[in-house]
């Protein structure tokens, strides 16, 4: 359990870390948190010749109101997400979703910027920003450039993010009076999701639902948009049996994966009860 030599350098500025990463990006890698990274090196699954510590760049840990979005800097931990009165006010699935995380040493230590850029297919943060149909802020070589989340994720640990990009912020939106909940499967041993739900839905005067985002993780290789759901959900005043019926399309041409935790058909017979649970509690929130 002990990671193989590296180099290690903290630049103090991100152009310091963008110049460093440009000219090392065969070889390198980006330390955040570390809670995903430093286990995978410490398996020799990675095994990267240069580490960089963004942690000492300055503004990367904020949170700021930009009109009716919200801008949480990469660095910001799951644990701020978690306590911060703000978002909770203004943003609360993100703190919902937060406090799902592993356990306090885990959030006390993975920023959001980690969660979004490592792209884990079962990672909890990639549903949420998905639902809230969030930007991502990106600065490589060629400046800055904004990525909207929908086109962000890839595949298994995989995104568009280029080796010389770091991840600086995540946009996402004030979500004011819509409803909103985040539910997940997960076993206790790790806490990652076998599936993850985060809803947000906006429900006009007379009860009708007028939008509906639903965004899964952990059912196949990364989060994704359940688009009939949605579609089944909005323009309509919903009952148990409409909900009951839209969550069954929730993997509707998913390869949905069988692993230690779970066979396919139990995978998916889950997604469709943690859809349904999922949008029942955001219209009790
Ligand atoms: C025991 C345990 C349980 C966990 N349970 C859960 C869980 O239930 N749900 C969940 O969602 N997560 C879970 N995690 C993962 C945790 O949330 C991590 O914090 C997160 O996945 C990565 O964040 P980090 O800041 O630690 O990133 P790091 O580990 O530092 O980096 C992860 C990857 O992203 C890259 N990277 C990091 N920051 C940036 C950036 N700003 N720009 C570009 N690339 C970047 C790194 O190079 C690396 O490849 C768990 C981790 C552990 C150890």
């Amino acid at each position: 359990m002990i990671p193989g030599s590296f180099e290690y350098f903290a630049p103090r500025s991100l152009d310091e870390a963008v110049n460093f990463l440009a000219a090392h990006r065969e070889d390198v890698k980006i330390l955040s948190g570390g809670q995903s990274l430093l286990p995978l090196m410490k398996m020799r699954l990675s095994k990267p010749e240069f580490v960089v510590d963004i942690g000492r760049i300055p503004g990367l840990d904020t949170i700021t109101q930009e009109g009716n979005h919200i801008v949480i800097g990469a660095m910001v931990t799951h644990a701020q997400i978690e306590y911060s009165d703000f978002l909770n006010k203004n943003c609360p699935l993100l703190p919902r979703t937060a406090t799902t995380i592993a356990d306090v040493q885990v959030r006390n230590r993975g920023t959001i910027g980690g969660s979004v850029a490592h792209a884990d297919p079962a990672g909890d943060m990639p549903a949420t920003i998905l639902a809230l149909d969030a930007e991502i802020k990106v600065v490589g070589p060629n400046g800055e450039r904004w990525i909207k989340c929908q086109d962000f994720f890839l595949g298994l640990l995989m995104s568009v993010l280029e080796p010389d990009e770091i991840v600086t912020a995540i946009k996402v939106p004030v979500t004011g009076n819509d409803k909103t909940a985040y539910l997940k499967a997960a076993p206790r041993s790790s806490g990652f999701a076998v599936v993850g739900v985060a809803v947000r839905m906006t429900m006009n005067a007379g009860g009708t639902c007028d939008r509906a985002a639903i965004a899964i993780t952990g059912v196949t290789d990364k989060a994704y948009r359940a688009g009939r759901v949605e579609q089944m959900l909005a323009g309509k005043k919903l009952d148990a049996k409409l909900i009951e019926s839209a969550a069954a399309e929730a993997t509707h041409n998913i390869d949905v994966i069988e692993d230690i935790n779970g066979s396919v058909e139990y995978r998916t017979q889950l997604t469709h009860v943690y859809v349904a649970r999922a949008i029942e509690a955001a219209l009790k929130s």
